[in-house]
């Protein structure tokens, strides 16, 4: 499962918190609703690309002793399955609608710091059309 760090603003102040995120998550498993469950269960690093930042990132993992569960703590701005954060994709989209080509849009981001790949800008602005 996944839990948001819902206070981290951005990836500077998730860096910044990361050492606390887990003596300050709560530990009561979201999966089972058993308090006091939720212990450390190691960390994993994932890329993220953003505008100025890329590099691969810590997220911190829990369990819960109870029914087995583990869950990611993931701060709001990473998206599932991809590198790239969510302002890369509203840029793209924003840039699309208003009224940018689709073919134009790699450069644009490429100026504003991040490289992306046209099919993957392309299936971004399929999935809001
Ligand atoms: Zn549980």
């Amino acid at each position: 499962m996944i839990r948001s760090v819902d206070d981290a603003e951005d990836i500077h102040a998730y860096l910044k918190m990361f050492p606390r995120l887990l003596s300050r998550a709560s530990r009561t498993c979201e999966r089972c609703g058993r308090h006091d469950a939720l212990v450390g269960h190691g960390t994993y690093r994932r890329w993220f690309i953003t505008f100025g930042f890329k590099a691969r990132v810590r997220l911190q993992r829990l369990r819960c002793r109870s029914c087995g569960t583990t869950i990611t703590l993931v701060p709001p701005f990473m998206r599932s399955r991809s590198p790239y954060g969510r302002e890369v994709v509203t840029a793209a989209r924003a840039a699309r609608a208003r009224g940018a080509a689709v073919y134009t849009l790699p450069a644009s981001l490429e100026r504003m710091g991040v490289a992306v790949r046209y099919a993957t800008i392309r299936s971004w602005v399929a999935e809001a059309a």
